[in-house]
């Protein structure tokens, strides 16, 4: 394994042993090694813990907004329906069930 893989991408920290030895046994790898003749190579580059525990938390955070706005525009719609005659909240309902298959 070349120098380029005993640093992290991120900050340029030097990979602990422990660090690559996780990366080597984790990454994804491109094939077997005998497919494309590649003879393995990761897909992603190596990363200290740090910087890959801090990319998989910016991740969580991003979904969690997403999820939390999501919520919010329904309790939003939810509200709004409440509001209106039977016959619309049963239209706007059966539409909701339509979105929600897909
Ligand atoms: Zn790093
Ligand atoms: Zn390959």
């Amino acid at each position: 394994m070349g120098d380029v893989f005993k640093v992290c991408y991120c900050c340029g920290k030097n990979l602990t042993d422990e660090e690559q030895k996780i990366y080597w046994n984790t990454a994804e790898r491109c094939c077997s090694g005998r497919d494309c003749g590649c003879q393995g190579m990761p897909l992603s580059p190596p990363q200290c813990f740090k910087c890959s525990f801090e990319s998989l938390y910016s991740a969580w955070e991003r979904e969690k907004e997403r999820a939390w706005q999501a919520t919010a525009k329904l309790t939003r719609i939810k509200a709004a329906l409440a509001r209106t005659d039977r016959t619309t909240q049963r239209r706007i309902n059966d539409a909701m069930m339509i979105l929600e298959e897909e």
